[in-house]
């Protein structure tokens, strides 16, 4: 049985919550998560000679290893897997000394530097600076048949895996913002998109709902919900249901757009987040509100969720974290 940090009335008092017994691994820099924003960092933060260390955390890699061909990201001209770039990220880090592990930080004190951080439940480690870079993960609706279709027609991303589906039918399900910028951008590469919503209006803003109506090969089907999606060995449609009725449609793709959770969790009780969880940054850097402690990638990003922005923004949190660690020598 495993232990973990819980924050007290008093932040002094947080010690005492905590069985000290067994090693303590002390170190510079703690990454946490890796994803682009990590491994960015890890090479940044290696290269100034942080010794970084990186948990991968439960989807070692990230989201991008659940996606296909990755072909918007700077220096891959034709084209790369999401795994291949993750390990091709993994590499360059190590190159420099960054230590990159298997292991899920699951609870973290960061009342006072040096901060502290539990691995799986039982492993304690003592970091300077903590850059958290945790991501966020799609929503999912919860069917069976999705499950069955992740990776072969059912997708959370439509730029990463739309041009797929280029002169082909598919559909979209979600009724916000997201929904309705992947069905406009699906619908410039599709033959015919429908946006499937659960309710009798869209979620999206004005501008964007005034858009999506707009375009020629976009049906919006309001108040449907998904029942399954079908197939044999790759999706071939799926079954609606509107207001009893069932309706069936022929599709090739279906792209789930009901939103992100950020990964935040964990740190919740010390770094300020917003009311969707996203960890918040000071305006232009990655400092959260508690010094030491820096945040990149998708777990402060509700707009972008790019691979490139993400690395960007890891950069930014090594760059951060080694100015905080000279400051304080
Ligand atoms: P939202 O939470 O805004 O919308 C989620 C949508 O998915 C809603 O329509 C919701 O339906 C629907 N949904 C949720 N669960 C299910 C389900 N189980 N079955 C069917 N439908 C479901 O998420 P977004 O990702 O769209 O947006 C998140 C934030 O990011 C928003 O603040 C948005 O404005 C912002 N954003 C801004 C952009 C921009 O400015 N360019 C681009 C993209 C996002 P219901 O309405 O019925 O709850």
């Amino acid at each position: 049985m495993g232990f973990e940090f819980k924050k007290m009335e008093a932040a002094e008092d947080t010690q005492a919550t905590v069985d000290l017994s067994g090693d303590i691994e002390k170190v510079k820099c703690l990454i946490i998560g890796s994803g682009p924003a990590g491994y960015t960092a890890a090479i940044y933060a290696s290269r100034a000679n942080l010794s970084p260390v990186v948990y991968q955390g439960l989807e070692p890699g990230g989201q991008l290893t659940t996606t296909t061909e990755v072909d918007n990201f700077p220096g891959y001209p034709e084209g790369v897997t999401g795994p291949v770039m993750m390990e091709d990220l993994k590499a360059q880090a190590e190159r420099f000394g960054a230590d990159s592990r298997w292991g899920i930080v699951s609870s973290v004190d960061l009342s006072k530097r040096p901060f502290k951080a539990i691995v799986d439940g039982k492993k304690q480690i003592e970091a300077e600076s903590i850059i958290i870079s945790t991501g966020a993960t799609a929503k999912y609706l919860g069917l069976d048949s999705e499950d069955k279709f992740k990776g072969s027609g059912v997708s959370a991303c439509a730029t990463c895996d739309g041009f797929f589906y280029k002169g082909k039918d598919v559909a979209v399900v979600g009724g916000g913002d997201t929904a309705a910028e992947e069905a406009t951008y699906l619908a410039g590469l599709c033959n015919k998109v429908y946006l499937i919503i659960r309710k009798d209006y869209m979620r999206a803003s004005k501008a964007m709902i005034e858009r999506v109506e707009k375009i020629k090969n976009l049906e919006v089907l309001y108040q449907h919900v998904t029942k399954e999606i079908t197939g044999g060995m790759v999706v071939e449609g799926a079954t609606l249901d509107n207001n009893g009725k069932e309706v069936k449609i022929d599709i090739d793709g279906f792209f789930v757009a009901i939103g992100h959770t950020p990964q935040s969790d964990i740190f919740k009780e010390w770094v300020n987040i917003d009311e969707e969880g996203y960890i918040e940054t000071i305006p232009g850097t990655s400092k959260t509100n508690v010094a030491g402690v820096f945040a990149a990638g998708d777990v402060i990003d509700k707009d972008y969720k790019q691979a490139i922005t993400a690395a960007g923004s890891g950069c930014k949190a090594a760059l951060d974290a080694e100015k905080f660690l000279a400051e304080q020598a």
